[in-house]
C-alpha cells in the first residue's frame, strides 16, 4: 500500500466535504478571555467566545496559588497508576468530596471526562449480562464510543423526549437490565434534560440512570453540583458523571454513585486501571475549587448576566439564536462553508475567536457557532461581539 498517498487522499476528501479543521494556536494568560493568537509567525490579541472555562476558574488567583504550592510539595506527576504506582491520597480525598457534592456514596477519578464516559459505559456493558442501553440522540461522542465498545444492544431515543423514551422502554421485557444514558446540559444545543421525568420512567421500567453533568458542574447549584443539585434529583440518579475541565477550570473527569457500582467500575474499567493517574496537584486544586462557597455563586451570577445579555442582543440584532435555557448559546448558520467563512472574517476583521461547529460534532446542515460566554466577559465585550456577528452574518 502507498500509505502516504492514502493519507493525503483522506485529507483531500475531508477538505472537499468542508470538514477540514483548522486549529488556531492561542495563548491564554491572566487576561482571559482576551487571549493571544499565533499566526504566520506573529502574535496578536483576540477575544475568545468558544471555550468551556465557564467561570474563568482556570485563571483564579487562589486556585493558581494552591496549585503552585501543591506542585512545590508533591511534584509534577503522580508517578504511576493507582493500582501499582500507589493510590494517591489526594485523589481519594477528591473522590469523597465529589461523592458528597452529588449526594452519592462514592466517586472515581479518571484522566478526563471523555475517558470517564467511555471507560464506564464500556465496563457496564461488559459486566452486566444482556444490558440494554437507551441513549439520548444528542449524546456526546465519548458516550457514543463507550456504547459502541460495550457491545450492548442500544436504542436511541429522540432528544429530550420522555414519550419516545417510554415507547422504547415499553418495547423491552421488564426483567431485562437497562441503562438510560443522557446529559443534563447538552453541549451543542444548550438544552437541559427533563431529569425528573427520566428518573420516573427509570423507576417505572426498572432501569438504571447515567447522567453526564459535564457542562453543568460548577455552573449550576450553590455547591456546583449541576442540574441534579438544582432539581434536587441527585440521590435518585444511579451514576452522575462529571468533569473538572469546564466549570472547575482544570482537567480530569469522574463518576459518582453507590459504593458497589463505583467499586465494580474501579475493578473492571481498563481506562481507569491501565493509565497513570492525574498529578496530585489537580486533585488538591479541585478540592479548593469545590470549597469556593459563596464566590462560586457570584461567578455563576456574573456568567448568567453575560449569557442573558448576549442572547437578548443577538436576538434583537435579528440573528438566529436557537432557544437554549443554559449558558451555551447556539447561533444557527446551517452551512459549513458559510460557517467557516464567517469564522475567518470574525478573526481577521474583528479579532474574535469563534470556531465553526461542523460535522461530525453536529449533523451535516446543522452547522453553527456555539457561543460560550464566561464570567470574565464584560458587557462591552458582548456589545462588540453582537455587532461583529451582525456585520458578518447579516450585511
Ligand atoms: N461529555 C460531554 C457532554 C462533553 O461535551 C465533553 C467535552 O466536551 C466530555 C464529556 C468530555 O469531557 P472532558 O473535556 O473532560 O474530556
Amino acid at each position: 500500500m502507498d500509505y502516504l498517498t492514502y493519507f493525503t487522499d483522506k485529507i483531500a476528501q475531508t477538505r472537499k466535504e468542508q470538514r477540514y479543521r483548522i486549529f488556531r494556536a492561542v495563548e491564554r494568560d491572566t487576561h482571559f478571555p482576551h487571549i493571544k493568537l499565533h499566526l504566520a509567525g506573529k502574535a496578536r490579541a483576540i477575544t475568545t467566545w468558544c471555550g468551556v472555562d465557564y467561570l474563568g476558574l482556570s485563571q483564579h488567583p487562589g486556585l493558581k496559588a494552591a496549585m503552585m504550592e501543591a506542585v512545590a510539595q508533591f511534584g509534577v506527576g503522580s508517578g504511576g497508576t493507582r493500582n501499582i504506582g500507589g493510590n494517591i491520597h489526594q485523589h481519594e480525598l477528591l473522590e469523597q468530596a465529589l461523592a458528597q457534592l452529588h449526594q452519592q456514596e462514592a466517586g472515581l477519578l479518571f484522566t478526563s471526562g471523555y475517558v470517564a464516559n467511555e471507560a464506564t459505559l464500556k465496563t457496564l456493558g461488559k459486566i452486566i449480562p444482556n444490558l440494554q442501553l437507551l441513549s439520548d440522540q444528542e449524546n456526546h461522542m465519548s458516550i457514543i464510543e463507550g456504547i459502541r465498545e460495550s457491545g450492548c444492544n442500544k436504542l436511541i431515543f429522540r432528544h429530550n423526549d420522555p414519550n419516545d423514551l417510554e415507547t422504547k422502554l415499553k418495547s423491552l421485557p421488564l426483567d431485562v437490565p437497562k441503562l438510560i444514558i443522557f446529559e443534563s446540559v447538552y453541549s451543542m444545543s444548550g438544552d437541559i434534560a427533563p431529569v425528573k421525568a427520566i428518573i420516573a420512567l427509570a423507576k417505572q421500567y426498572q432501569a438504571l440512570t447515567y447522567v453526564d453533568e459535564v457542562h453543568a458542574v460548577g455552573v449550576y447549584g450553590a455547591h456546583g453540583g449541576g442540574i441534579s443539585e438544582v432539581t434536587k434529583t441527585a440521590p435518585d440518579l444511579d451514576i452522575i458523571q462529571g468533569t473538572l475541565s469546564k466549570g472547575f477550570g482544570l482537567t480530569g473527569g469522574y463518576i459518582t454513585g453507590k459504593h458497589s457500582i463505583i467499586d465494580a467500575i474501579r475493578l473492571h474499567a481498563n481506562g481507569f486501571i491501565f493509565t497513570t493517574s492525574l498529578p496530585p496537584h489537580i486533585s488538591i486544586t479541585a478540592l479548593n475549587a469545590l470549597a469556593l462557597g459563596a464566590e462560586l455563586t457570584t461567578l455563576q451570577q456574573q456568567l448568567f448576566t453575560i449569557v442573558d445579555y448576549v442572547k437578548a442582543g443577538l436576538t434583537a440584532a435579528g440573528l438566529k439564536v436557537l432557544p437554549s435555557p443554559s449558558q451555551i448559546i447556539p447561533l444557527w448558520i446551517g452551512d459549513p462553508g458559510l460557517c467557516e467563512a464567517a469564522s475567518v472574517r470574525l478573526l481577521e476583521e474583528f479579532n474574535l475567536y469563534l470556531q465553526p461547529i461542523n460535522y461530525p460534532t453536529i449533523k451535516k446542515g446543522e452547522e453553527r457557532f456555539r457561543i460560550s460566554p464566561t464570567a470574565r466577559h464584560t458587557l462591552q465585550d458582548a456589545d462588540y461581539l453582537i455587532e461583529a456577528l451582525r456585520i458578518c452574518l447579516l450585511s
